[in-house]
């Protein structure tokens, strides 16, 4: 199939006028009958990828999925667009999965969703081997990977479909984790044969990353989302507790607002979960646990209240954001504190090669709170793309980073904490130096010591985040016996005896990277509102109908008719028949008032 056709058919079902990166060299393969693999980042477009060639080509395509919501979230959004597509799971009642089976032995089902564990079934095995089935993608394929972080052992039941549907069966495979070791697992334990490998950019242009030093975090946080009322975005914190505890202030203020974490019920996570994927909530305070799978593509912003273990987790979490190519935002709370409490949760580990190992991990994510260079080349190099220095989009290249030479106040902490015997925490050694008249101050004599009071005067979040600092380079350390303490090291001493010099980066009135709505942005705020009934009354996503950027295109060009209409990204025939009158008679009305 020519180029041109393949564009348009991605129009005709789809609404897109031209491929991602990646996505056209795989469609091609698979179109020609060959194997693929493709890495593509988080929200890269890897399910246009076989969708297209499984409409295309003869037979049905078995998608196999890892997760029970997404593969249902997935044959939505292909109904959506007129694909017959189904799925089999555990959820199916008995009729419906009668029903499915009758549809496929009639070859009225293009795209089928399974999950692996469906391959230990007898019946289902036998009753797939009389289908003529197009190809197979394995959706999150490094879940077959001993390396991967989410190993899934009945992924190693898929290659047993070969015996099934004969050793020349097309197989393809996709998953967003680009490590060689992973890519080779995938490869072999799926038996690829001569696969077309495409690994493309991890860049996320679309994406903002910032870090920010608040000396109140829940103030920035509030004031932050007071700021973006209309927008929808994730809160990760690290502990239950704090989950809780953000979750009700924010409650109290107003704020429609979901939460997520272990310790909830698994009643109440999934209706938090769907509150929030229905955006009936827009916000959601979570810990890790929330995410995985989720594909709401509408997230405008991922806050990190606390500072992640590791720069994996936050790439994997922060990508969660902007999922549909439209700008969104990432930004890491920073705190020393949180340094204090990681390194305490690792050096409780009795595994010592364990321990050096996630110290060098936090090491990385704590180099890139504290970096004066681009975020976005500290990420990406990290992760072994070459980049250039600077992107544009990231608070270190809108900001004028300022070096002050801050080698005096870091002698008078280290110094304090010699002073304190090296037996106490951040806060205590703080409240030394700017001579607090607290309570445990008083009690342990604290206020006798010759560096009581040495920085009165100064800001305690200065001295937190200085402290922060000398924590990354390495000029403190962080123990536990139980509780974390501060202690010199082996490098301090060079500071003290000014030997060393330290610089610490501050960065200076951060220019504004919105840019200005290109849109008509009540009409559009308008068109959400149209889109959040339709999605109740359909009970499917809103960013199924039609994804944020589509309805921003609306307001932006006003379509008049339905040739204008299907002119708009993300608009195919499908949608334009489910939805043009709808929408076209909401823009006109507005126009008219
Ligand atoms: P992934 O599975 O790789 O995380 P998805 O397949 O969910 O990503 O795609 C992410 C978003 O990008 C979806 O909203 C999808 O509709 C959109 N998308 C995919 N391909 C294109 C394209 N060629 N042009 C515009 N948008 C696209
Ligand atoms: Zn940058």
């Amino acid at each position: 199939m020519s180029e041109e056709e393949l564009l348009f058919n991605l129009k005709k079902y789809f609404g897109y006028d031209s491929f991602r990166e990646g996505q056209r060299e795989i469609i091609e393969a698979i179109m020609d009958g060959r194997d693929a693999l493709g890495v593509l980042p988080t929200g890269g477009g890897k399910s246009i990828c076989y969708w297209l060639p499984a409409i295309l080509k003869d037979g049905v395509t078995l998608v196999i999925s890892p997760l029970i919501s997404l593969m249902k979230d997935q044959v939505d959004a292909l109904r959506e667009a007129g694909i017959s597509a189904s799925l089999i799971n555990s959820s199916l009642s008995s009729e419906d999965y009668r029903q499915t089976l009758s549809d496929l032995r009639q070859d009225l089902i293009k795209i089928l969703y399974i999950s692996p564990e469906r391959l230990e079934n007898e019946f289902f095995r036998d009753f797939l081997s009389d289908l003529n089935v197009a190809f197979v993608a394995v959706d999150e394929a490094h879940c077959i990977s001993q390396w991967g972080h989410d190993f899934r052992p009945s992924y190693k039941l898929i290659p047993e479909l070969y015996d099934i549907l004969g050793d020349d069966l097309q197989m393809t495979a996709f998953t967003a984790t680009a490590t060689e070791e992973v890519r080779a697992d995938i490869i072999n334990n799926l038996e690829l044969k001569d696969p077309l490998v495409k690994i493309t950019g991890f860049d996320r242009k679309n994406l903002y990353f910032g870090v920010k030093k608040p000396a109140k975090k829940l103030d920035f946080l509030i004031d932050y989302l007071t700021n973006h009322r209309e927008e929808s975005g994730i809160i990760y914190v690290s502990t239950r507790k704090r989950v809780d505890s953000i979750y009700k202030n924010l409650r109290t203020l107003g704020f429609k607002v979901a939460r997520y974490h272990a310790g909830l019920s698994e009643e109440v996570r999934k209706k938090e979960q769907e509150d929030f994927i229905y955006d009936k909530k827009k916000i959601i305070v979570a810990t890790n646990a929330f995410g995985m799978g989720i594909d709401k593509s509408n997230v405008r912003f991922v806050i990190h209240y606390n500072t992640p273990k590791d720069m994996e987790s936050y790439y994997q979490e922060a990508g969660r954001a902007g999922r549909d190519g439209e700008d969104a935002e990432c930004i890491l709370l920073y705190s020393a504190q949180d340094i204090v409490i990681n390194k305490h949760l690792i050096n409780q580990s009795t595994n010592y090669s364990h321990k050096l190992h996630e110290l060098d991990k936090l090491q990385v994510i704590i180099n890139y709170a504290n970096t004066s260079r681009c975020l976005r080349a500290y990420i990406l190099n990290y992760f072994g793309q070459a980049t250039s220095d600077t992107c544009g989009n990231c608070s270190n290249c809108l900001s004028t980073i300022e070096r002050v030479d801050v080698t005096v106040d870091s002698q008078k902490v280290l110094s304090c904490i010699y002073r304190l015997e090296q037996r106490y925490g951040i806060n205590t050694v703080v409240e030394t130096l700017i001579g607090a008249n607290s309570k445990k101050i008083r009690e342990r004599d604290l206020n006798k010591l010759s560096t009581y009071g040495i920085m009165k005067g100064k800001d305690k979040a200065y001295i937190k985040d200085l402290i922060g600092l000398l924590i990354a380079d390495g000029l403190i350390k962080v123990t536990s016996n139980p509780y974390p303490i501060l202690k010199l090291t082996e490098k301090s001493k060079k500071v003290l005896f000014g030997e060393q010099k330290v610089d610490l980066a501050i960065s200076k009135d951060e220019l504004k990277h919105e840019r200005k709505a290109s849109y008509d942005e009540s009409l559009f705020s308008h068109l959400k509102k149209v889109r959040l009934d339709l999605s109740k009354q359909r009970n499917v996503p809103p960013f199924i109908i039609f994804s944020d950027k589509t309805l921003k295109d609306m307001a932006a060009y006003k379509p008049q008719n339905e040739e204008e209409m299907l002119m708009i990204k993300g608009v195919g025939e499908r949608k334009l028949i489910q939805y043009g009158d709808i929408f076209l008679a909401e823009i006109k009305e507005y126009i008219h008032k």
